[in-house]
């Protein structure tokens, strides 16, 4: 490309409302255009960009054997009023409606449209594994949209759902997704984590979440450094939601099933992770499911769960606290699964506030709700304090805490929307069976921001070669004076396309140094100088993005060189 037929379009200065580095950097390098709150153009330099790395995932997408499709942005409200989710999914979801009055909205996910297509294609066990994907644009009308493309409301995802006959091809699929988002990050040539993650809003049994390692990043990771265990702390810390005007009242109800049960034993058995830096125990009822954490390998049937008048509802109850009705509460439990998750261990509460609830073994309160059924909290745990320095979990070493953008998460569905939309399949012996479920998402657009956070200087963005808008830079001096200047750069630019090197000349009547800063500040990885000097003695000038100084190379070797 040369520069003349093309769009560059650099800002000095960053507008004052971007934070965050990579914001600044892809304002100030023009890569995007604010158009409103969440919303933005990708110009020409950024669209490249954004173009390398869908084309990356696309590869090994495709590699892995999931197949490509294209859903509309636009959903019906039935199919999610069949899943259940369209007066759960909450003010995230963009709702419109037709001239006909009908409901729509802008999918945030797809996973009910996809479940659509699945039980209307797939019959038999025969189709049995299919990993569809997409890569496509989703809406989600965020509360605080913010650091740009970070978080957006209108934003990229690659989005993938897989289809089985059994959660043990579902667990195969889901361990290739892991081993395609390691080679799809580590291509990319960005810095990562996988880490156990909370399934929120989207549902299922277990998941990992692809963290590219940043101090601005939103999300808190907890890993032991001497082990694989990495966990978003998001999986111990997370609250109830509000309750919806349509929730029951909370109630309190014996329930049996896990009972007698260990900790691991009943996590085991309802498929869900143990945090263990305190030990999680999970109780159901109905579509309701409880973790209580718990220090230490209690049996559940020593627990008394009581009704405390603030935070989420729940005690936790340690073995302190069984025995001696006046010590001090260590933590406190919340639903997870439809609703929420697990929380922390750390401060002490005062035990005299607390109102007696299910003091009886084997009660627990289901469908109590936070600002509905209790107070307003007064305590807010911060787990950052417990978790650090505790004991990793699988006994190796000692956790750490890092900070983390999240862009991936693969999820176990299993038969969570094939149930309630009725995606059926015959297996081998003829009877109709639900579909196992998995799906697997990245954060394309946000995947240009990560990286940018992580790889930055002064002069500008430095980005990895896989994702670099242009490989190499050309920038002849006095090009429009000297016809030997231009013909050497013509040529060097004409032999750089033949060997398919992306190459950017940049032919502006510009003075050199402002063409220096724009190639630097957009981050282009090679940069070749054609100048009269240089020419005399048969050489260019070439520079690498990281390099301290330029270095001399003959003309005739230039080409072997920056390949
Ligand atoms: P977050 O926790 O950051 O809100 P999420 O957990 O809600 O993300 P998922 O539902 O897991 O997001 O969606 C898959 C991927 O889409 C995320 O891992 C992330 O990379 C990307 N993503 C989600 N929300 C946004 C957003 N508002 N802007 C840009 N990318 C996003
Ligand atoms: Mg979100
Ligand atoms: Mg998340
Ligand atoms: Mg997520």
């Amino acid at each position: 490309m040369r520069v003349s037929q093309f769009f560059i379009s650099t800002l000095k200065e960053a507008p004052a409302e971007a934070e965050l580095i990579s914001h600044k950097l892809m304002l100030r390098a023009g890569l995007i255009k604010r158009l409103g709150s969440g919303l933005y153009t990708w110009m020409p330099i950024g669209l490249k960009v954004l173009r390398k790395i869908e084309s990356i995932v696309r590869e090994e997408m495709n590699r892995s054997g999931a197949i490509e499709l294209l859903m509309p942005a636009i959903q019906p409200a039935e199919l999610w009023q069949e899943s259940g989710r369209w007066d759960v999914f909450g003010p995230q979801m963009l709702k419109i409606k037709d001239r006909h009055d009908h409901d729509f909205c802008f999918g945030p996910t797809h996973e009910e449209i996809i479940t659509d297509i699945a039980r209307r294609e797939i019959s038999s066990y025969r189709q049995l594994p299919l990993n569809f994907y997409q890569i496509q644009t989703k809406f989600r009308d965020e509360i605080r949209p913010r650091f740009g493309v970070m978080r957006a409301r209108e934003f990229l995802m690659k989005d993938a759902y897989s289809f089985h006959a059994n959660p043990t091809s579902l667990d195969d699929t889901y361990q290739l997704m892991h081993e395609t988002y390691n080679r799809i990050f580590t291509r990319l040539g960005l810095n990562f984590r996988s880490v156990s993650a909370d399934p929120g809003a989207i549902g299922g049994s277990g998941s990992h979440e692809f963290h590219v390692l940043a101090e601005s990043g939103e999300d808190i990771i907890v890993f032991c450094p001497d082990s694989d265990y990495a966990a978003n702390i998001e999986l111990a810390t997370s609250r109830l939601p509000d309750a919806t005007p349509d929730d029951p009242v909370g109630e309190l109800k014996k329930i049996s099933t896990p009972n007698q049960k260990t900790c691991t034993e009943v996590a085991d058995f309802l498929d869900i992770p143990i945090h263990k830096t305190v030990k999680t125990l999970a109780v159901s009822a109905n579509d309701t499911l409880y973790l209580i954490l718990l220090r230490g390998d209690h049996q559940l049937n020593e627990l008394k769960v009581r009704k405390i008048p603030f935070l989420t509802g729940y005690e936790m109850a340690d073995e302190t606290t069984i025995l001696n009705e006046t010590g001090t509460i260590p933590g406190y439990i919340g639903p997870v699964g439809l609703k929420t998750t697990v929380i922390a261990d750390t401060a002490v509460m005062d035990m005299n506030n607390f109102i007696c609830g299910a003091n009886e073994e084997g009660f627990h309160f289901i469908n109590v709700n936070f600002g509905r059924d209790l107070e307003q909290p007064r305590h807010v745990f911060d787990i950052r304090n417990v978790a650090a320095g505790e004991l990793s979990p699988d006994g190796k070493g000692i956790l750490e805490i890092c900070r983390g953008i999240e862009v991936g998460h693969i999820f176990k569905l299993r038969t969570k929307y094939s149930e309630m939309m009725k995606a059926q399949y015959l297996n081998e012996h003829g009877q109709t069976q639900n579909l196992e479920m998995g799906c697997y998402g990245i954060g394309i657009s946000r995947i240009v921001a990560a990286a940018i956070e992580q790889n930055n200087d002064d002069q500008g963005i430095i980005f990895p070669e896989s994702m670099a808008p242009f490989q190499l830079a050309i920038i002849p001096i006095g090009m429009h004076k000297s016809e030997q200047v231009r013909f050497e750069a013509e040529k060097l630019y004409t032999q750089f396309l033949c060997s398919s090197i992306d190459v950017l000349l940049d032919n502006r009547n510009e003075r050199p140094g402002v063409m220096f800063a724009d190639m630097e500040l957009i981050g282009i990885p090679h940069r070749i100088v054609v100048s009269e000097r240089s020419l005399k003695q048969a050489c260019v000038e070439y520079k690498g993005r990281t390099d301290q100084e330029a270095q001399t190379v003959a003309l005739d070797e230039i080409n072997t060189f920056i390949k």
